[in-house]
């Protein structure tokens, strides 16, 4: 059998929350809720994500929809208690819009490469930020994006920071 399609419109959906919620540690505000992911707060085509999932018996009402990108929405927990979902939320958030993924690239670098970017700093004697955010810039235009989703995922940023490292070496 086909699922119905969710009747619930995105205004709705931001209504309901932004009535009820503490907007203060999101990654969005109420102004800008129904254009912004609620994870990453970035400026993106919006899905409906289920709180509780259909599968588990979670409803198609606004109470039980958040609006993500389409990349959040992969990463989202798909479980049967809705605070999880507010949980994860929360703990992504953000102050300023348009960072989200790079920081979350510079915590895949330290991941990776059990450094973090100010340590790599420290050891390279780097003090011109703006000298190495030109070669950054530069690194950036030497990457691609997977089918589907245009826009750099964290483990290309990690990349493009080594990248940088290793000429900024080479200077
Ligand atoms: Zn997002």
């Amino acid at each position: 059998m086909k699922r119905e399609v969710i009747k619930a419109k995105n205004h709705e959906i931001v209504e309901y929350w932004f009535s009820r919620i503490d907007e203060c540690g999101l990654s969005v505000d109420a102004a800008e809720a129904h254009e912004r992911c609620w994870r990453c707060g970035c400026k993106r085509t919006l899905e409906r994500c289920h709180i509780v999932p259909a599968s588990l018996g979670g409803s198609d009402d606004p109470s039980n929809l958040v609006l993500l990108c389409h990349r959040c929405h992969l990463d989202s927990p798909n479980v049967a208690d809705p605070e999880i979902m507010w949980d994860w939320i929360r703990a992504y958030g953000t102050s300023f819009y348009d960072t989200f993924w790079t920081i979350q690239g510079m915590k895949e670098y330290e991941f990776i490469y059990n450094r973090s970017l100010e340590e790599e700093f420290k050891a390279r004697n780097i003090e011109d930020i703006n000298e190495f955010n030109k070669i950054i810039k530069e690194e950036m235009q030497k990457t691609t994006y997977h089918f589907g989703d245009p826009h750099l995922n964290i483990a290309t940023i990690a990349g493009v920071i080594r990248m940088a490292l290793k000429r900024y070496e080479e200077m």
